[in-house]
């Protein structure tokens, strides 16, 4: 029978902290089949639509950005974390559970028009997808979706981000 792309990811107890369940994607990457079966399940929806960038969010939306914007034959982008980008950059602060994270973009990396797709590789409330959405809007891009290999439903990422009239596409959820 066909793998499920479930079967590919290890779910670890009490990471980072006591009570959470981390759902680990290292072990699919690793898998020549797995990873083919995520990258390809990942574009399915966006055949025969034009997407100008891949923008990845950082880290691990990187990994699967790199590999999509390949296969699509676009450029790639990362938004990452405070102070990792070495150009002029703007950034979107959002909330976590304990204080607040901001993410960056390089401020020449999109165009004004551009139509993108935002990948990384687990959606849980939301924040980070939605600052990587309004860094890509602040530049002036068309973000056509956003991609993730899976979705915590029971954390609202996916109901944010609808009410921000983003399609969502998501491989597998975990209650
Ligand atoms: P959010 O901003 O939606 O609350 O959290 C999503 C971000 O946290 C993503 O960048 C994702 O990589 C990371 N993340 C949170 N929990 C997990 C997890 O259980 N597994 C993995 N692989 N990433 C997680």
């Amino acid at each position: 029978m066909m793998p499920n792309i479930r079967d590919y990811i290890r779910s670890i107890a009490d990471f980072p902290h006591e009570g959470i369940i981390f759902r680990d994607v290292t072990t699919l990457f690793a898998d020549a089949r797995g990873f083919r079966m995520a990258i390809d399940q990942l574009l399915h929806p966006y055949a025969g639509i034009p997407i100008d960038k891949v923008v990845g969010l950082e880290a691990r939306g990187f990994i699967l950005g790199g590999a999509l914007a390949h296969q699509l034959s676009t450029g790639f982008v990362p938004i990452r974390k405070k102070g990792k980008l070495p150009g002029a950059v703007i950034s979107e602060a959002y909330q976590l559970e304990y204080g607040e994270a901001v993410m960056e973009v390089h401020d020449d990396a999109l165009k004004p028009g551009e139509r993108v797709l935002i990948v990384d590789d687990l959606l849980a409330t939301g924040g980070t997808a939605e600052a990587g959405i309004k860094l890509c809007r602040r530049l002036g891009a068309e973000v056509i979706g956003c991609a993730f290999v899976i979705d915590l439903p029971e954390l609202g990422g996916r109901a944010k981000l609808e009410q921000m009239q983003m399609p969502v596409h998501v491989l597998t959820s975990f209650e």
